[in-house]
């Protein structure tokens, strides 16, 4: 069957990605979470004392950009790829709080998204790839075959993000993650280079109300749909 490219694009924290790594583990497909990417630069930046008084110091950064290689590698328990920065494994460290308040203001430097989107694009030049994220269908692929652009409410999205935290043992409030949430959506949309937004031909799925399991379930339905024309 001919490998396509599907594009997943959408709010923070409203279930991109599981349903993108379901989908590609389920069909053989490659699945890449270009927001990790993004966070793994953020975490450089805190590593590498490119954070003063919680701003990003951009022209610093810029030098270091050739030292920074971000890359994948399957986690044979999990059977998701976790993140690796400069060949050490970060997948944990950049989901705290501290690199997802950082985050937004890092993947809205132009150099930055440069970077990250030319690896973007050498990842999925075979195709067979699922990759997620704001600009995917916008900008990174933009003839991606099938393309999706998920949102769900603010609250609803903040109250996922604290069960995963919760779950994962950090001490975590409500009203910091729905303000992180909120503000990383204007952020998104309002900035320069590439902003969050649905690509004309972009599939909407509002999944306020939905299980994951029937998120997938819809889908899957798509993917086949796109795949046997
Ligand atoms: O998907 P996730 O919430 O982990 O992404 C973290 C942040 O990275 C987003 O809030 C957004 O600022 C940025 N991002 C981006 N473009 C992408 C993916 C993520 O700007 N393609």
């Amino acid at each position: 069957m001919k490998k396509i490219i599907i594009a997943i694009d959408g709010f923070s924290s409203c279930g991109k990605s599981t349903m993108a790594k379901d989908l590609a583990r389920e069909i053989g497909y490659i699945y890449i979470d270009s927001g990790a990417m993004y966070r793994a630069v953020t975490l450089y930046c805190l590593e590498n004392g490119l954070v003063e008084n919680g701003q990003i110091k951009a022209e610093a950064l810029k030098q270091h950009m050739d030292k920074i290689c971000i890359s994948f590698q399957l986690n044979p328990e999990s059977g998701r790829p976790d993140t690796y920065l400069n060949g050490r494994n970060v997948e944990e460290k950049i989901r705290t709080m501290q690199v997802s308040s950082l985050v937004s203001p890092v993947a809205a430097l132009d150099f930055v998204r440069e970077a990250m989107v030319t690896q973007q694009q050498a990842m999925g030049k075979a195709k067979g790839i699922v990759m997620d994220g704001r600009d995917i269908g916008t900008t990174v692929f933009p003839d991606a075959e099938l393309k999706i652009f998920v949102t769900a409410s603010p609250e609803i999205r903040a109250q996922r993000r604290y069960n995963e935290l919760k779950a994962k043992g950090q001490t975590v409030d409500f009203q910091e993650i729905l303000e992180n949430v909120k503000q990383r959506d204007y952020i998104d949309q309002h900035r320069e280079v590439s902003p969050l937004r649905r690509a004309d031909d972009a599939l909407l799925l509002d999944n306020s109300h939905l299980s994951i399991e029937q998120q997938k379930q819809w889908l899957k339905e798509q993917f086949e749909k796109r795949t046997m024309i």
